[in-house]
């Protein structure tokens, strides 16, 4: 696995690096102490900004009492560090503003090839105005107004440091969940007679149903594990989760509200995928709909499937009518997989294993925080968010802080006026444009501190 990114954060003693450097690591590792001089040791930590997992060097402890062996020292620890670092924080006190001991420090990075982010730290209040303009003269960039003490200014500091700790090769920890090979948890749902059990049967290329431990007898949900044999000629694992196709044909004559709430939801549930079957000799229905919308609700992959395709009439209009049908009916995500399926002679069922298996790909999806931003940047500029009463909604960050099903959270001023339909576009988007397909995708608004 990669090493994490490191960030070093560097500065003359007193300017507010420990303070930093503990809310990034978010424990009292460091030790803060208000009088100058207190010699530490350099500290490295875990940090987390905004989700992105990267290292902190505090180059603390080159302090001396001695101001003439100061500089010397100061100078090897922070080249030192900085060398070793992806990036550094330049820190400043911005109300003592630029001192001559500043200038110098900034001196030497100035010849570093590590990238700097010139930090203007205690900038609450106007106290730090002037401090602020005037490290501009510094040459490393403009600066970031920060307050460490009271956390403020964080997200100027995310955007200034993401790209260079957001490294694509670098994953916090490796999950299994990752492994395409993982075995993929698939629930067949659908109506009464939309031929569930013909299709298990048919993937299981066995005649016999398979009830578990005496179907009716207990209610718990079983599951059967096998292998897909693929086109590719991998052999691919699933598991079949429990739902009434999985039971003996007398249940099957419940009625639909009782499925709905008990084997269905269940089954739902325990899956990462759900296909739902339709009976192409019926047609898309209301109840058909519900389940689908309850399945995008639980944030469960969806795909689906239109069965008994061997006896369909009038297939291309079927297909369309149904394929526009579901456009409509199902608001929350455009482009659900629609496969025609032969429960009954077995065709296009590796085209919708293969669809199955693809969308639970798209589902565990992680894209970068760094290619998201890119794109963010983009879908902004091309349409830029409204101004209610006149005033302008700043859209600042996005990161995507779950997968399974994929969950982004968007960083702001005034989010909460963000109006449904942008929310929509920018959801549309990170579906069509980063790889997501049709999964549900979640987003929740944030006004960063
Ligand atoms: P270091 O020597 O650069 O590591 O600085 P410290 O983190 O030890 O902080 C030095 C002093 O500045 C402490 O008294 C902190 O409480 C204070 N300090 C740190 N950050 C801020 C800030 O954002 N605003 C204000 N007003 N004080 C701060
Ligand atoms: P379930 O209630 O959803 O489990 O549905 P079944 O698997 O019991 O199927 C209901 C009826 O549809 C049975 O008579 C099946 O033989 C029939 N059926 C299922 N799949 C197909 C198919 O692909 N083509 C045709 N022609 N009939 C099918």
């Amino acid at each position: 696995m990669a090493q994490a990114p490191v960030v070093a954060i560097v500065g003359r003693p007193n300017v507010g690096k420990s303070t930093l450097f503990n809310r990034l690591v978010g424990k009292r590792l460091a030790l803060v102490d208000d009088r100058p001089g207190v010699t530490r040791d350099r500290r490295e930590g875990d940090a987390d900004l905004l989700g992105v997992p990267f290292r902190i060097v505090d180059t603390a402890g080159f302090e001396s009492d001695d101001p003439q062996t100061l500089p010397g020292r100061m100078r090897a620890q922070t080249e030192a560090a900085v060398a070793q670092a992806d990036a550094a924080i330049f820190m400043i006190d911005a109300r003592a503003g630029v001192t001559p001991l500043d200038e110098t420090v900034a001196q030497w990075l100035r010849g570093s090839d590590t990238p700097i982010v010139l930090v203007c730290n205690k900038a609450e209040g106007r106290a730090a105005e002037p401090g602020i303009m005037e490290s501009f003269a510094l040459g490393l960039g403009d600066p970031i107004a920060l307050s460490a003490e009271h956390g403020e200014g964080m997200g100027d500091l995310f955007t200034a440091l993401l790209p260079y700790i957001d490294r694509e090769d670098f994953e916090e920890e490796p999950e299994d969940e990752d492994d395409p090979d993982r075995i993929l948890k698939l629930a067949i749902v659908g109506r009464p007679n939309a031929g569930k059990s013909t299709l298990v049967n048919q993937f299981l290329q066995e005649e016999r149903m398979i009830t578990g431990p005496e179907a009716g007898i207990t209610r718990d949900s079983i599951a059967v594990d096998w292998m897909w044999p693929s086109p590719e000629g991998r052999f691919r694992p699933v598991r079949l989760i429990d739902t009434a196709g999985l039971r003996k044909k007398a249940k099957v004559e419940d009625k639909l509200e009782k499925l709905s709430a008990s084997d269905t939801m269940r089954a739902v549930d325990f899956a990462e995928v759900v296909v739902l079957l339709l009976d192409a000799t019926r047609g898309l229905e209301a109840q058909d709909l519900r389940i689908a919308d309850h399945v995008l609700q639980e944030g469960r992959a969806l795909v689906i499937a239109l069965n008994k395709w061997d006896v369909a009439e009038g297939q291309s209009a079927l297909f369309n009518g149904v394929k526009g049908a579901l456009e409509e009916g199902l608001s929350q995500v455009k482009g659900v997989p629609l496969i025609a399926v032969s429960a009954a002679t077995g065709k296009g069922l590796d085209q919708l294993l293969g669809a199955a298996f693809e969308t639970r790909d798209a589902w565990s999806r992680r894209v970068s925080t760094g290619v998201l931003n890119r794109w963010f940047e983009k879908a902004v500029e091309k349409n830029p968010p409204p101004a209610p009463g006149g005033k302008r909604i700043k859209l600042r960050f996005i990161t995507q802080a779950k997968t399974r099903p994929p969950g982004f959270v968007l960083f702001g001023t005034r989010v909460d006026e963000l109006p449904m339909s942008y929310q929509r576009y920018l959801i549309n988007g990170i579906r069509k444009e980063l790889g997501f397909g049709a999964v549900p995708v979640r987003l929740t608004l944030r006004a960063p501190k």
